[in-house]
């Protein structure tokens, strides 16, 4: 079976998953990518993507889509591009303190990493974007976001090893980005990521000057 076969057959399984018990209306959201060779790890879809039944389709989906064109990438080209993964694939509901949506458990988390290291070892990836805390945390020890945005890192995963180029979340809720120099790191992250997509031939280069 190609490595295209296995993630249509991976991502039809996706689809069947219920393994933590969410409401009926709850469904995994899936990448449209079918042939790509770059990753992008979010962390959890909210209320927005369940409705729509696809990644990153809300507020916080408008940012990254505006930081990936600066990175010289379209968002339609993009979602056909670069396969969009997430820490969990289900809505997990508000929070319980009503600011935003609740952060998956530690079981949730543990029980969906078998989703993406599957997708790691079909799609091994040349380019892995982990996006936000949650995602950062799977490919790297923990530290300020401050030592790792910016920067481009050789990490190993269960497919084998990527180029990392780790982002902030996206969501407004995230102040990190508007804080000290952090625009300067996020335009030379993307800048840096415009470089990376441009050398696999999905991008024309982009041109980030200030992100945030
Ligand atoms: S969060 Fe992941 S493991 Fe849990 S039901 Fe959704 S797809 Fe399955």
């Amino acid at each position: 079976m190609s490595a295209h076969d296995d993630l249509r057959a991976h991502c039809r399984a996706l689809a069947e998953c219920r393994l933590c018990g969410h409401p009926s209306d709850v469904r995994p959201i899936l990448s449209e990518a079918v042939r790509p060779r770059v990753m992008l790890v979010g962390q959890a879809p909210g209320k927005v993507e369940t409705a729509g039944g696809k990644p990153f389709a809300g507020r916080a989906g408008k940012t990254l889509f505006r930081w990936l064109e600066q990175a010289g990438i379209d968002e339609a080209t993009a979602r056909q591009h670069i396969y969009i993964a997430a820490v969990t694939r289900c809505f997990p509901g508000p929070s319980p303190s009503g600011r935003g949506d609740r952060v998956p458990s530690r079981e949730e988390q543990d029980a969906c990493a078998q989703w993406l290291e599957r997708e790691l070892k079909i799609i091994r990836p040349t380019l892995l974007i982990p996006v936000g805390k949650l995602a950062i945390e799977r490919f790297f020890p923990a530290m300020p976001l401050d030592r790792l945005i910016g920067r481009a890192f050789d990490v190993e995963h269960a497919g084998g090893a990527s180029l990392a180029i780790p982002l902030p979340h996206p969501s407004g809720a995230s102040s990190w980005i508007h804080q000290g120099d952090h625009p300067r790191l996020l335009a030379r992250a993307i800048s840096r990521i415009g470089r990376e997509l441009k050398a696999l031939g999905v991008g024309n280069g982009g041109k980030a000057k200030s992100a945030a």
